[in-house]
């Protein structure tokens, strides 16, 4: 009798522990994954076309690679520029992450936006409509942007694969737990799919710092 009362105890206690489990995950409160997505931590950059590189650094200048970054074909550049926003304040030395691209973009923190004085939009990289107005100075000349200067959303590139793995989709939003001491979980990551890409979830250094993120550290997506 004893016995099948402790069988019985134990089942009810399963029982309830997989309901709230399932309950925390479907609230994205838990997620029964491993941290298996390598966080990368990007500082102010900004990405120039092939047009506003000849305007601030020369005629088909040729920007200097100093090392690649995260992302296949991408490099951080030796060359930097100077940025003045409409409040006339600025912030120096920031750098170009090549090569050329389509458009032109500042990428920035919001602690630049309160030294620029200006607020700056949470964006992806690319949506710049609307943006903040910014002026880019380099050693040959000046252009100035009427849009342009963005503080990057958060984001996880990954291949449709690494998608079907981690069930998500491109443009899905999820929440993001970093490991460790301090550990933090960003809502509203945006999901980014494509072929050519790299496995990684992008944030800025503020928020890395915010995040106690040091040396490698590795991420799971919260959820069921
Ligand atoms: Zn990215």
């Amino acid at each position: 009798m004893e016995e099948k009362n402790r069988d019985k105890n134990q089942l009810l206690t399963e029982i309830i522990t997989e309901t709230v489990y399932k309950y925390l995950a479907d609230a994205g409160l838990t997620s029964n994954q491993d941290y298996t997505i390598p966080v990368e931590v990007s500082n102010r950059h900004v990405h120039l076309t092939r047009e506003a590189l000849d305007a601030l650094f020369g005629q088909n200048y040729q920007l200097t690679k100093v090392r690649d970054i995260s992302q296949p074909g991408e490099f951080a550049s030796d060359e930097k520029v100077t940025l003045v926003s409409s409040k006339m304040r600025m912030i120096e030395n920031v750098r170009i992450v090549g090569p050329v691209r389509a458009y032109n973009q500042a990428e920035l923190t919001v602690t630049d936006g309160y030294t620029l004085g200006v607020s700056l939009p949470t964006r992806l990289s690319g949506d710049v409509v609307g943006s903040q107005s910014i002026t880019m100075i380099g050693p040959k000349g000046a252009i100035n942007l009427p849009e342009g200067a963005i503080r990057a959303a958060r984001h996880i590139h990954m291949t449709p694969e690494d998608a079907e793995k981690y069930q998500v989709k491109d443009n899905q939003r999820v929440k993001v737990e970093t490991e460790g001491e301090n550990g933090v979980i960003f809502k509203d990551v945006i999901i980014r799919v494509s072929n050519k890409c790299k496995l990684a979830f992008h944030i800025d250094i503020e928020e890395a710092n915010a995040a106690n993120v040091q040396g490698t550290t590795y991420c799971r997506i919260l959820f069921k």
